[in-house]
Formats: structure tokens, C-alpha cells, sequence
């Protein structure tokens, strides 16, 4: 079949590596200017792949999709034809002893949602500078022990780089998909089905967000704000969030001495760069776990816009020659191989 992808985010990247291996012709249509060009929220991803931590305020499905996906990313890695990182050595809560209280609702909430091999275990303070030597301050910790996350920059270029044989047409904005059809500024393009994957971007410029309608065209932008440490000389070995009553907070390690500091979830649309307030916060929570960070260097931020629909969830709606998928929200990289395949299967079961 000849498949038209509009957005080459992570969605749009995954589909077109599956339908491209499935012998299909692809073309892939985004407004960036080439692959690398950082537009999509993929590439500003911190790249945690939690299934259980997400059980604070997502459903049990998230949670579902969030395993299977994790089992896909381990098939789908080793098949790129460049290298991503990708770990399962769990993740950690941790608390400062004076926010005990509101951490223990947090934990006690993911005891009662997890099922029985994924509930979180607690951690004497033997245990957890064994596992994390770097980590002073906090007075409780507790593991996570099936989470994981991967690098998502290097995941978005290999992404696209091995889905060999697709079409990719840059600096071309979608501005409308019918069945069968898209439409650029350059003219109608005829498909035998097209895919919308284009995030944030698939609302229509001037349509007003409504907070009651599930539909992947009423997508609104959840701001988030993210830093890069270059941090020589500190140790991390897994993703740690920091259980803290006002702002949540989390820490990644990523090769080359990076750690992301992440990161704010604010509803506005605004793409600006990141605000004092966030900047404070997150740092000095980061550091009040991590005291080595002290010296490290703030070499990047970045702020990007999760697509999120009214209830927060995902969704795939499928009509005659024409999906749209989206909603992935603050969960993209846990959940979109699941999304994926679930997509794909009904489209071939068409
Ligand atoms: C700060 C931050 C931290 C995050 N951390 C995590 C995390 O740790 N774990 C996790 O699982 N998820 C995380 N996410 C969420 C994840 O990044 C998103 O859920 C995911 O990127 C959504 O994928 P998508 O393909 O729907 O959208 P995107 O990745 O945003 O891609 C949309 C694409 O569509 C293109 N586009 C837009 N309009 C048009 C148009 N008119 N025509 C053509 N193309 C168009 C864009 O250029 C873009 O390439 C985070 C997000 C942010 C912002």
C-alpha cells in the first residue's frame, strides 16, 4: 500500500519503521527542517519508561501498556542501525524524611494499584548507597524494580535513520488529512491510507480547547521544562524522583557525563524558554539528593508541549483510509510501541 505519515515525531517515526519493514511505501511529512531538527516532544523527553510510577495519576492501562512496550522496546532496539541506551535497573522514589507524610500517600497509592511483583520495595539506607553511592539527603527510598528508560535522542535519529526505504518530506506542514488524503501547501497528496501523527499540532490553528470533548483533534500543549547537567565524576545508575510536596522532580542519567533534570507539567501552550521558578526548583530539589551536582555545569534546557486530550489519555480513532493516534501525553516513550501495534493491527484487520 502506498501509507502517507503526517508528523515525524516519535509516533510518526515508529510507524513509518513498521509499515516501511512491512513492505509498504512510506512518506512521512513534518514541518521541521530535517531529522534531526528538535521540534517533536519526543526529542525533549527525559525518556523514563515508569509504568508503576505513572500508576500515581494514570490508569491501569497505561500501566499495561507500559510493560508490553517496554518487552517491544527490547525487540526493537537491537534492530536499529545506530545505538540506543536502553536500561532496566529499576527506578527509585526517594523522600526527604520531613516530607515523609505526603510521600507515604504516594507510595501507599502505588502499593494498593501495583500488582504484586511491581509494588514498590523499601530500601534500608545500606541498600540504597549500595545501589546509588551518590545519593545523600534523602531518608527514605523505595525501588521500583521492572522500570527502565532509554536515551531519546538517540532513540528519535535511530528511529528514523533505520526506517530505510521511507520517503521523508521536510519543511512541509500538513495543514488538512481526509481519507486517503493529505494536503500540504504544495498540493493534494493521495495515499491508500494516511496516518495524523502530528501531536500538538493536529488542532486547528484558532480552535479553542474543549475540556469536555475526547477527540484526537481537540488536543491542547502541557508545557515541560527539562535541564542537562554535565556532571563529571557523579554516579547515577537508574532514573530517581524525588517524592516532594510541591513539585515533582526527577533525575536521569544519559551517557557523556549528562543528567536531565525534569520537569515541570504547567497547562499552557507556551513554548518560551524555561522560567526562574522552574529553574529553582528543580535544581535545587535535584541537588538536595544528588549534593555532588553542586559543581555540575547547566549545559541545556529546553521546554516542549506533552499532546495531551481532555481525560489525559491516548487514543486511536480509525476511520475508512485515514487513523489519527494521539493524547500520548507525559507517557510517550512508555507507551507508544503498544499504541503502535495496536493501531497497526486493526488497520491490517481492515
Ligand atoms: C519535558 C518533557 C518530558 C517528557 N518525559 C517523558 C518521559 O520521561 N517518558 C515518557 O514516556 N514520555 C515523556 N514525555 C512525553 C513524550 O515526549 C510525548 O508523549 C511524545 O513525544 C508524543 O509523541 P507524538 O509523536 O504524539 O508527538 P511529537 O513527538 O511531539 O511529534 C509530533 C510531530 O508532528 C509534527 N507536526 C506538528 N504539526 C505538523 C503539521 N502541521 N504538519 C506536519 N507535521 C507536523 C511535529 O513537528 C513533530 O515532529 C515528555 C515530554 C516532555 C515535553
Amino acid at each position: 500500500m502506498k501509507i502517507g505519515i503526517a508528523g515525524a515525531g516519535l509516533l510518526g517515526r515508529l510507524l513509518a519503521l513498521h509499515l516501511v519493514r512491512q513492505g509498504h511505501e512510506v512518506h512521512v511529512f513534518d514541518l521541521a527542517s530535517g531529522p534531526l531538527a528538535r521540534g517533536a516532544a519526543g526529542w525533549t523527553a527525559a525518556g523514563m519508561l515508569s509504568p508503576t510510577a505513572e500508576l500515581e495519576s494514570a490508569d491501569e492501562n497505561i500501566f499495561r501498556q507500559g510493560l508490553r512496550s517496554i518487552e517491544l522496546w527490547s525487540q526493537i532496539i537491537p534492530g536499529l542501525n545506530q545505538p540506543v541506551s536502553l536500561t532496566h535497573a529499576g527506578s527509585l522514589l526517594l523522600a526527604h524524611r520531613t516530607d515523609t507524610g505526603a510521600a507515604m500517600r504516594i507510595v501507599g497509592l502505588l502499593e494498593q494499584k501495583a500488582p504484586v511483583d511491581h509494588k514498590p520495595r523499601a530500601l534500608s539506607p545500606a541498600e540504597l548507597s549500595e545501589l546509588e553511592p551518590c545519593i545523600h539527603g534523602p531518608g527514605r527510598a523505595w525501588l521500583l524494580p521492572h522500570e527502565g528508560h532509554l536515551n531519546t535522542v538517540e532513540a528519535m535519529a535511530a528511529l528514523q535513520s533505520s526506517a530505510v526505504g521511507t520517503q521523508w518530506h521536510w519543511n512541509t506542514p500538513v495543514v488538512q488529512l481526509e481519507s486517503g488524503r493529505l494536503i500540504t501547501a504544495t498540493g493534494s497528496h493521495s495515499f491508500d491510507h494516511v496516518f495524523d501523527t502530528r501531536g500538538t499540532g493536529m488542532r486547528e490553528a484558532g480552535r479553542p480547547f474543549d475540556a469536555h470533548d475526547v477527540n484526537c483533534l481537540n488536543v491542547r500543549g502541557v508545557r515541560g521544562e527539562i535541564f542537562w547537567l554535565h556532571a563529571p565524576g557523579v554516579t547515577l545508575n537508574r532514573p530517581v524522583r524525588l517524592l516532594h510536596p510541591r513539585h515533582r522532580v526527577y533525575v536521569v542519567p544519559r551517557s557523556n557525563n549528562i543528567i536531565v533534570v525534569g520537569a515541570s507539567e504547567i497547562e499552557s501552550e507556551d513554548r518560551s524558554p524555561a522560567s526562574l521558578r522552574t529553574t529553582v526548583e528543580l535544581l535545587a530539589a535535584a541537588h538536595s539528593m544528588l549534593p555532588a551536582l553542586a559543581e555540575a555545569r547547566v549545559v541545556h534546557s529546553e521546554t516542549n508541549l506533552r499532546p495531551a486530550l481532555a481525560d489525559n489519555l491516548p487514543r486511536i480513532e480509525h476511520q475508512a483510509g485515514l487513523t489519527r493516534i494521539n493524547g500520548l501525553f507525559r507517557h510517550g516513550w512508555l507507551i507508544a510501541p503498544a499504541v503502535v501495534e495496536e493501531a497497526l493491527n486493526t488497520f491490517s484487520g481492515h
